[in-house]
C-alpha cells in the first residue's frame, strides 16, 4: 500500500489507537536507514550501515583468498551501527547509534555440521521454541545435542555459535536464570534465514534480545523437484511446507516417493504440530547422478550478532548489588574477568612505614600483568574497601601494622563474600592470580590454611 492507500485503509475502518483509543496521526513516510549527503557538493546520497556485516559481504571475495579459496571461515568485526529507531528509549536498549560485533561463518550449504560441536553438545540452554510460544509454554532446559538431533535447532553450526553466545555470556556474568534462547516465529524470520535464535537477557524491562544468531541461508532443495501449482504456493504456510521438505533425509526421500506411488499420497508432519497433504499432483520425486568437477555453490552464512550496549546493560543490571541490610553501600559483582581492575592495594593509614610494602606488591602485581589500584588516600578503611566494591575490584590487599612485622604479611578479601584472610606477602599475589585464573567466586584461597 502507498500512503494514500493506508491513510484511505484508516479511515475506512476508523481505526485508533488500540491501547488508548486516541486518533492516528496521517501515515508518514519513513526509511529505518539512516540517510546522508556524501562529498563536497552532498549531491551524492549515502546511507549509514544498519550492520556492520555488510563490510564482510563486500569484501566476501578477498577474505576468501585469505581462506585459501577454502570453506568453512568465519569473519569477525566490530563497529558502530545506526538505524533511524521510530522511538528510541529504554537507555542502551533501542538507540540510534550503537556498537555491534558481528560474526559470518560462511559454510557449504550442504555440510553445516561442525568438527567442535561434539565438545559442546552436552552443554544444556534454556530453549523458547517457536511451537512453545505459539502454545503458550514455557522455554525448556535441553541439550544443545538432543536440540540438533530433533531438529528443534537447524544444525550443528548454528548450534555451536547458540552455545558458544552462552557461554560467553555467563562467563562475563550474565545470570544464567536470566537467559534463554528464543526462536524466531515464522512471521519475524527474514525471508532468506531459515532458523533465529535470539539470546535474551532478563533486565527491569523484561526480556531484552542482546544477541541475534541466524542462520541465513536459503534452503537447497535441489534432490525434490517440485512443479508447484500457483494456488499451493499462495498458501500462506508454503514456507513452512518447504521447510519440512527440506529437511528430509535421503531415506525420507525415498520413503515420499514409494508412497506417494502406493497411497498417491504422502502425509507430511509440519514444525507447527500441522499436518499436510501432498500429492502426485504437486510433488515428483527425480532422481539425478551429477558429475560434478567444479560445483558453483553460494555459502551459507551463520550470523551471530552482538548488541554491545544491551549486553553491558544488562550485565551491569544484573550485577548490581546491595549490602544486606545496607542500601547505601552498593557494589557490582562483576566476574573478574571482566572487571577493568583486579585488585586494589589499601594501606590501612597514611604511615610512610608502609609504603615499600605497597611498592612490592604493586611491583608484583605488575609482573604479573594484573590491573590494579593503589588507593592511598584518607578515609576509614572501611569507606575505601566500600569505594573498590562500587567499581567491582574483585580482591583487596591491606597492608596494616602486623605487615611490618616478621613474617610479613597482607590481609586478602573478597569483594563479593566479605571474608577475609592473613597471607605471607610473597605468596599473595599467587593466590590472587589462581583466584582469577580459575574463575573462582574468589573462595579458594581461603582453604589456604592461615598464618
Ligand atoms: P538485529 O540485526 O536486528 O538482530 O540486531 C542485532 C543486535 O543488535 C540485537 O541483538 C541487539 O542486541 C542490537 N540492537 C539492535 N537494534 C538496536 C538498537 N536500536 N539499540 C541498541 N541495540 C540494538
Amino acid at each position: 500500500m502507498n500512503k494514500q492507500e493506508m491513510s484511505d485503509v484508516l479511515a475506512k475502518y476508523n481505526i485508533k489507537s488500540p491501547l488508548t483509543g486516541n486518533d492516528l496521526t496521517e501515515p508518514i513516510e519513513f526509511n529505518l536507514m539512516f540517510a546522508t549527503q556524501i562529498g563536497p557538493t552532498g549531491l551524492v546520497k549515502g546511507f549509514l550501515r544498519p550492520e556492520t556485516a555488510q563490510g564482510i559481504f563486500v569484501n566476501f571475495k578477498r577474505l576468501l583468498e585469505f581462506n585459501q579459496g577454502k570453506l568453512p571461515f568465519a569473519v569477525a568485526q566490530i563497529g558502530n551501527s545506526f538505524r533511524n529507531e521510530i522511538s528510541p528509549r529504554s537507555g542502551l536498549i533501542r538507540v540510534r547509534e550503537f556498537t555491534m560485533a558481528e560474526i559470518e561463518h560462511f559454510c557449504d550449504p550442504n555440510q553445516k555440521n561442525h568438527p567442535k560441536f561434539e565438545s559442546i553438545a552436552d552443554t544444556r540452554l534454556t530453549l523458547y521454541s517457536a511451537c512453545n510460544q505459539m502454545d503458550g509454554k514455557s522455554a525448556q532446559q535441553i541439550s544443545i545435542g538432543e536440540a540438533v538431533r530433533n531438529n528443534l535447532v537447524a544444525n550443528e553450526t548454528l548450534g555451536y555459535y547458540m552455545t558458544r553466545i552462552h557461554q560467553f555470556l555467563l562467563t562475563i556474568g550474565i545470570k544464567p536464570e536470566c537467559l534463554r534462547f528464543r526462536q524466531h516465529m515464522n512471521n519475524e524470520m527474514a525471508h532468506y534465514a531459515c532458523d533465529c535464535w535470539d539470546a535474551e537477557c532478563l533486565t527491569s524491562y523484561g526480556w531484552v534480545e542482546c544477541v541475534g544468531c541466524a542462520d541465513r541461508s536459503a534452503y537447497d532443495l535441489a534432490n525434490i523437484h517440485k512443479p508447484l501449482a500457483y494456488d499451493w504456493w499462495q498458501r500462506n504456510d508454503a514456507k513452512t511446507i518447504t521447510d519440512a521438505l527440506s529437511k528430509l533425509s535421503i531415506n525420507d526421500v525415498n520413503d515420499v516417493e514409494q508412497t506417494l506411488k502406493d497411497k498417491q499420497e504422502f502425509i507430511l508432519n509440519l514444525e507447527n504440530g500441522s499436518e499436510f497433504k501432498l500429492t502426485p499432483e504437486i510433488i515428483s520425486v527425480k532422481h539425478s547422478t551429477k558429475t560434478v568437477h567444479v560445483e558453483d555453490i553460494t555459502p551459507s552464512v551463520i550470523e551471530p550478532s552482538f548488541g554491545i550496549g544491551r549486553i553491558m546493560y544488562a550485565l551491569l543490571e544484573q550485577n548490581f548489588q546491595c549490602r544486606e541490610g545496607d542500601e547505601q553501600r552498593c557494589y557490582f559483582t562483576l566476574p573478574s574477568v571482566v572487571a577493568p581492575l583486579k585488585c586494589s592495594i589499601l594501606p590501612l593509614s597514611n604511615n610512610a612505614e608502609f609504603n615499600p610494602f605497597i611498592r612490592q606488591l604493586s611491583t608484583a602485581l605488575t609482573k604479573a600483568e594484573l590491573s590494579h589500584k593503589v588507593d592511598d588516600s584518607s578515609g576509614s578503611i572501611g569507606r575505601r574497601y566500600a569505594r573498590t566494591d562500587e567499581i567491582a575490584i574483585p580482591f583487596g590487599i591491606t597492608v596494616d601494622f602486623d605487615t611490618l612485622k616478621e613474617p610479613h604479611t597482607v590481609t586478602l578479601r573478597d569483594r563479593d563474600s566479605l571474608k577475609q584472610v592473613r597471607l605471607g606477602i610473597d605468596e599473595v599475589i599467587d593466590v590472587v592470580k589462581t583466584s582469577l585464573s580459575e574463575e573462582l567466586s574468589g573462595l579458594k584461597y581461603l582453604k589456604i590454611p592461615r598464618i
